[in-house]
């Protein structure tokens, strides 16, 4: 069966109804924003300083920023990135680029040098919005760069490692006539328009860019702020990374609505628990590992959250244990599961407000159709019979970027996106995600693809093939596992291959989950990495322990 969900509108600020199934114009942001002038609503307090900044100030700046990337030379249609960890400026050059019909690519900040270059050559921004902790990667990228970008730095207030600072680049490129009450962002074709380039390894391979239309950032916003799945008005914690689907389109609809955000830069236990405590979260966004430290750390009870009423978990799977533990120990009145997918925009599976099962990622969300097909006929399911979710429906994305090749094996014919999760829905209609096919491990609900580690590791010149799987782990997810062959007179220890990892990919990638030297890795005939038993190498190698 297929199951569909109707309903879902979206009002903007002037009072418009739009519905999402209709070609819609997007929501004019500096027209949301503008009706915040002269409040002065915290809209991003930083966790760690305590400084802010309102929405009149994101408007100001924002609007200043694109009169000055026009006149820097950029046209519709150029892609602008985003290089930085989280922080206060990070939506003044995402809302620019957005009122002048660019395309807004967002890094993820820890990303080495040769993971930066290969996503770079993907989606070939002309201009870098770069942190000052990430400027020396960036630059180092260059000389494999087929577009190279310019780079401006957002947070500091002076030019740095000769890249000009945000201030210095307006300063320099706005019109001296500029006025912000005449100026107008361009209208775009919504449907096709690409908004934005996120990256996700996908069911298989390296990782893709992942393009998202106004469309299907339109049809998100009206199903999670109006279809009764979120209280986008409650603060929130700016935690999870800007430059993942999740932290990114969580903060954009609190702009939207004008709730505040304490924007942390990265985890600290100290300051999560306390900003929970002193700005009386009660609606709290995790991803499982997140969860896992609230339901057992023991620093969580020196603070007072007895503000926190629910916390929504996406990202990755959650034990029914955690779940029930963080209930009891938060005296919360439920967990949330979400389920999606950067393809998917974000979720396409929540529960209602009202609505929650322990263990379930809760009910087809408005406009969205699922079916869980056979994975051998590819006929569609009934009730409580596992199969492959697919979903189809307004926030399905438009494709992957200039790779139809990869684009039509997730996205058949009739538009539905194969997931290459296993699910099964209840008699109530309630979802429940039970496995994984596709290659992706996930380390704190942070991608790691295995194509990406396994053709790192091939680049040492003495291992001759590798693979690599992700193991379970009850605080994190999933560890990767590598089995590598080495040449046959290499003293390559193990922890010289995780040495070799640290230097290549990025803190979440590590090989946290071991090495094991193998003869061979097994394919099959048309040279696939037999995964299956390469796990059940792991689990038989437990069972002697
Ligand atoms: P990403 O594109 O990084 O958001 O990763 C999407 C993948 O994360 C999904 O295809 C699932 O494999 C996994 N995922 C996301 N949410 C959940 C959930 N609630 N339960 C289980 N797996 C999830």
């Amino acid at each position: 069966a297929v199951l569909t969900a109707l309903g879902g509108k979206l009002t903007d600020i002037h009072g418009n109804t739009y519905e999402y199934h209709k070609d819609v114009e997007h929501p004019n942001l500096r027209g949301v924003l503008a009706t915040a002038r002269g409040m002065n609503h915290g809209l991003f307090i930083d966790a760690f300083t305590g400084k802010g900044t309102n929405k009149e100030k994101l408007l100001f700046n924002s609007c200043r920023l694109a009169d000055s990337i026009k006149n820097y030379g950029l046209l519709q249609n150029d892609v602008i990135g985003v290089f930085s960890e989280n922080c206060l400026e990070y939506f003044e050059p995402i809302l620019a680029a957005l009122y002048l019909g660019m395309s807004v690519t967002t890094f993820n900040s820890n990303y080495t040098v040769d993971e930066l270059k290969y996503v770079a050559n993907l989606s070939k921004p002309k201009l870098v919005f770069c942190s000052k902790d990430c400027v020396s990667t960036i630059l180092a990228t260059f000389s494999y760069l087929s577009t190279l970008p310019k780079v401006v730095v957002i947070n500091s207030d002076e030019n740095y490692k000769e890249c000009q600072s945000l201030n210095n680049f307006v300063t320099l490129y706005i019109k001296h006539n500029f006025n912000i009450v005449t100026f107008q962002p361009v209208q775009v074709d919504v449907k096709n328009h690409v908004a934005f380039i996120l990256y996700s390894s996908g069911t298989t391979g390296l990782p893709k860019g992942v393009m998202l239309t106004h469309f299907n950032i339109n049809a998100l916003l009206a199903m999670v702020i109006n279809g009764g799945y979120s209280l986008t008005q409650e603060t929130a914690i700016g935690l999870l990374p800007f430059y993942h689907t999740y932290g990114l389109f969580l903060v954009f609809m609190r702009i939207i609505v004008s709730s505040k955000v304490i924007v942390m830069k990265r985890f600290e236990s100290h300051v999560y628990l306390k900003a929970l405590q002193d700005y009386k979260i009660s609606y709290l966004h995790v991803v499982p590992s997140l969860a896992y430290f609230l339901a057992k750390n023991e620093l969580v009870d020196s603070y007072d959250l007895s503000s926190l009423k629910v916390v929504i978990c996406g990202g990755a799977p959650l034990s029914k244990s955690i779940e029930e533990t963080l209930i009891k120990r938060l005296n919360l009145e439920k967990v949330r599961q979400s389920y999606g997918m950067t393809e998917s925009t974000l979720g396409v599976l929540s529960h209602k407000i009202d609505l929650f099962r322990y263990g379930s990622c809760g009910i087809v969300l408005p406009n969205i159709s699922i079916k869980i097909i056979d994975l051998n006929t590819g006929d569609a399911l009934g009730p409580n019979q596992s199969g492959e979710l697919c979903c189809r429906g307004p926030l399905v994305m438009k494709g992957y970027i200039n790779d139809p090749d990869n684009t039509k094996k997730v996205i058949d014919d009739e538009g539905w996106l194969h997931t290459g999760d296993v699910a099964y829905y209840d008699e109530n209609k309630l979802f429940y995600i039970v496995d994984r096919l596709k290659e992706l491990i996930k380390y704190k609900g942070f991608q790691v693809a295995p194509a990406e580690l396994e053709a790192m590791l091939l680049t040492h010149p003495d291992i001759l093939d590798a693979g690599v799987v992700g193991i379970p782990d009850e605080k994190n997810g999933e560890l990767p596992y590598a089995f590598v062959v080495k040449s046959p007179n290499s003293n390559l220890s193990e922890n010289e291959v995780k040495a070799f990892a640290k230097e290549k990919v990025s803190i979440h990638k590590q090989l946290r989950g071991g090495v094991q030297f193998v003869k061979e890795i097994p394919r099959n005939p048309s040279g696939k990495i037999l995964r299956r038993i390469l796990r059940q190498k792991i689990d038989n190698l437990k069972a002697k322990l």
